[in-house]
């Protein structure tokens, strides 16, 4: 075998979660190696992660100092959330301009744009990218990893940390299996773009059963630049006609000015999966997930790369402590630790994003009947608008076992 493609630890998959694992490396003195199946410079579509919390951008700035603030300063903050029921408003709150020397709560921009932001830091920070290279197969041993490419390339490593997403051919060569159910109902993302010169005021608004889209919710949030859009769809409509391109510019506006009907620049289907994989290590304690390769969530309380950073993060404080191992117990000890607190804070963010879907879904009778008198109840009791206005975000809170938010 070519002696050149061994690493110390290499990272399969340059996302978001692949590039930040990649910074916290570097970050500890280590060299750093992705190995990505597209090409350099590939369209990621879509806006995906808008919504990145502080918790996130800490992390961030700790391993890559400046990060946390290049994200705030390229993002927005969206200063008022407003609720409606039935077109009904009954919760609104501005919230304070952040301190300009601090984190903010969050930050929102485009997926890919936070991909580029990471990608910069990476090539500061000299981790090495290997493009085109999409991994087949990955065995280990006690000793290390064996990785095979498509193209019938071999590289070895001691470590390999799994980030290639939702089909992760790492989890599968390892045969994890992903646990968990999958949202009954469907929902329909639209992205568009905004128009610089005449912008819609930056508020996040909910619609609980849109009047105007025959009682389907709707949620509007804007990003850098754009709105994303996300309709809940009923049982029984057909999830092509409202998702084609054609079908968004009939019924968008309904409920925005209609110029957003030539504005659309991305439109997605889902039904959310809620599953997290059964263990984040393989047996002999050589391979570690993160990310979308260890767990999918509904986005309702934006959990997915909130919680995908985290894991890159203690993955590599295992990885170092292993390598510094003075006896196999301790060495296997060091992996399997942060690979059983990522799992447990996995398991904590599906049950979250769970009851944000149930809360959304409003699909028992029960939970029908809470959200109307809640929202009948509201201008006298205004902290029943303010759980209509959460519900569909879950608990904010994070696992009391695990050392991170998310
Ligand atoms: C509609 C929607 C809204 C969302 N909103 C939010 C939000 O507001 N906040 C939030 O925190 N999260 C959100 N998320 C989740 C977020 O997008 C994901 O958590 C994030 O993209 C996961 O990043 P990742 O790096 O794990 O995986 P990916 O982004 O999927 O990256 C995996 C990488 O691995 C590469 N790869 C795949 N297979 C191989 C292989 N065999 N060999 C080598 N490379 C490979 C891929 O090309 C890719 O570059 C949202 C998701 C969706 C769908």
């Amino acid at each position: 075998m070519n002696k050149s493609l061994h690493r110390t630890v290499i990272i399969v998959g340059a996302g978001p979660v692949g590039m930040t694992a990649a910074l916290a490396l570097r970050s500890q003195g280590l060299p750093a190696t992705i190995l990505e199946a597209e090409p350099q410079g590939r369209f990621r579509p879509g806006s995906r992660a808008i919504f990145i919390h502080k918790a996130t951008l800490s992390l961030l700035e700790d391993i890559c100092p400046g990060l946390g603030f290049t994200l705030k300063n390229n993002g927005i903050i969206w200063p008022v959330k407003r609720t409606f029921y039935q077109g009904k408003e009954v919760y609104s709150r501005r919230y304070a301009p952040p301190e300009p020397e601090q984190l903010p709560h969050f930050t929102s921009l485009a997926q890919v744009e936070i991909e580029r932001h990471l990608y910069e830091a990476c090539l500061e920070a000299n981790v090495e990218f290997v493009w085109n290279t999409p991994i087949k197969e990955v065995t280990t041993d006690s000793i290390g990893v064996f990785l095979s490419t498509e193209s019938g390339e071999s590289w070895t490593a001691e470590y390999v940390i799994g980030s290639d997403g939702a089909r992760s051919a790492v989890r599968r060569s390892a045969g994890i299996e992903l646990e968990g159910p999958r949202s009954k109902d469907s929902f329909l993302v639209v992205d568009l773009k905004e128009d610089e010169n005449d912008p819609l005021p930056l508020e996040r608004t909910f619609h609980y059963e849109h009047p105007a889209m025959e009682g389907r919710n709707v949620l509007f949030v804007p990003f850098k630049g754009g709105w994303r859009v996300d309709l809940q769809l009923l049982d029984g409509d057909d999830p092509e006609a409202f998702g084609e391109v054609e079908g968004v510019r009939k019924w968008l506006p309904k409920v925005m000015h209609p110029k957003y009907a030539d504005r659309i620049t991305w439109v997605s289907t889902y039904q959310f999966y809620q599953v997290v994989a059964r263990s984040f290590t393989d047996a002999n304690r050589r391979v570690l997930l993160a990310g979308e390769a260890a767990h999918l969530f509904a986005p309702f309380g934006a959990r997915g790369l909130n919680s995908g950073v985290p894991d890159a993060i203690l993955v590599v404080r295992g990885i170092v402590q292993a390598l510094g191992a003075e006896d196999e117990a301790s060495r296997e000890q060091a992996i399997a630790a942060p690979a059983e607190e990522r799992r447990l804070a996995a398991q904590y963010n599906r049950d979250a994003a769970g009851i944000a879907l149930e809360h959304i879904q409003g699909g028992s009778p029960y939970m029908r009947t809470k959200r109307e008198l809640a929202a009948s109840l509201s201008s006298v009791l205004p902290r029943l608008g303010r759980w209509l206005d959460e519900g569909p975000y879950g608990p904010k809170t994070g696992h009391s076992q695990v050392t991170t938010k998310y």
